[in-house]
């Protein structure tokens, strides 16, 4: 299983009580940013182009911790920046464990084997190790020589630790789906419990803007990576939601599926967009137009989105929506589809490596000094 029976039915009954309520937006997970800053640079992310000042700001545990109550979902992804650079992230992820919350804290890895002492083992905490494929296209895509072997030092070191260990792979224009499949033999042969997958968003501040997928070209790129799936790859990511990555069903975004907190406050509408901020979450749900996104709409700054976290929100929903979602998904979750598909066979053996590197230069770990964590 691809998570914990406890966290699967943590979840499940949380979104049937959402249902029964008749409550009909409702947040999954809340995406917590304590920080902007990062000890990476990589060419196709859309925060840490913030003036120093706001780079050097963090949220406080007690912040976080009223955030999580107020919003109320039963997990907790920590992006960021880099979360191992706030001070006192063993406090704020000890505070989330102890009320329950099942806690992705994502990492580059740069510093978790030498952090790895301040936190615990627990069924609630899982190292969510961003890896965006194997040794050559992880260095680019993060900027950085040495970046993978890092990672995936991290990542054995963790496993070895007793921790649960899932990854995030981000996927851009020039991704070759043989290596990404590659890449995936190499997760789970280092122990992972499991693998996330998503395309990444067209961030208009990222330095590298031509290579970010569009619809077609991800559906075509999914479904070459995601077909004929061999039986030791897990995925964390909800199976309804890689059949819409690989073109096989559509969904709406959602949003408020996966709202997002950061030093702002609440971010409107998305993890993404940035349409002003909200003082409480309560005035996130209701002031927020959300009319105005997803597809449907017409906004431009959603036509080509495809994001886990505007769309796995609303597979979930779908599966708890109806009998027919139900079915679907327990259908998926007993008797796991491999999804063999000829087509995508061929479309792999004929890929042709586009050679698309994003043109950036990478930083040599060697000359550039991590960036010191404070307080520890
Ligand atoms: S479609 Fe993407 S960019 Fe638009 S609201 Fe949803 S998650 Fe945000």
């Amino acid at each position: 299983m691809a998570v914990p029976v406890s966290q699967a039915w943590t979840v499940a009954t949380y979104v049937l009580k959402q249902k029964l309520s008749g409550r009909k937006r409702y947040p999954l997970v809340l995406m917590l940013e304590p920080l902007f800053r990062c000890n990476l640079a990589c060419a196709g992310c859309g925060k840490i182009q913030y003036p120093a000042h706001i780079l050097k700001s963090e949220l406080t545990p007690e912040e976080c911790f009223k955030a999580v109550e107020e919003c109320g979902a039963p997990m907790v992804s920590i992006p960021g920046g880099e979360p191992l650079l706030h001070p006192h992230m063993p406090e704020i992820v000890a505070g989330l464990v102890a009320r329950k919350k099942y806690v992705y804290m994502c990492t580059n890895a740069l510093l978790l084997k030498e952090k790895l002492h301040f936190f615990k083992p627990s069924k609630y905490l899982s190292f969510s190790v961003h890896v965006d494929g194997e040794k050559e296209h992880h260095d680019f895509s993060v900027c950085r020589e040495g970046g993978h072997d890092i990672a995936m030092e991290g990542i054995r070191a963790a496993v070895a630790a007793g921790f649960r260990v899932t990854t995030n792979t981000t996927l851009f224009d020039g991704a070759d789906p043989n290596s990404v499949r590659r890449h995936f033999d190499q997760l789970m042969a280092a122990g992972v419990e499991s693998m996330m997958v998503s395309p990444g968003y067209t961030y208009d501040k990222a330095p590298d803007q031509n290579h970010f997928l569009g619809k077609a070209k991800s559906r075509r790129l999914f479904r070459a990576i995601l077909s004929n799936r061999k039986k030791s790859w897990e995925f964390n990511t909800h199976p309804l939601f890689a059949e819409f990555l690989m073109g096989k069903r559509n969904f709406e975004c959602t949003p408020w599926g996966m709202p997002t907190f950061s030093i702002f406050g609440w971010q409107k509408p998305c993890y993404l967009l940035q349409d002003g901020y909200a003082d409480s979450f309560q005035e996130l749900m209701e002031a927020t137009n959300w009319d105005n996104y997803g597809a449907k709409s017409g906004n431009p700054q959603c036509a080509n989105c495809m994001v886990h976290s505007g769309h796995e929100a609303s597979a979930v929903d779908y599966n708890f929506g109806s009998l027919k979602g139900f079915i679907e998904t327990a259908k998926r979750y007993m008797l796991p589809s491999l999804y063999p598909d000829a087509e995508a066979e061929k479309l792999l053996n004929e890929w042709k490596p586009a050679h698309a590197m994003p043109l950036v230069q990478i930083r040599s770990a060697s000359n550039d000094q991590l960036q010191p964590v404070s307080g520890d």
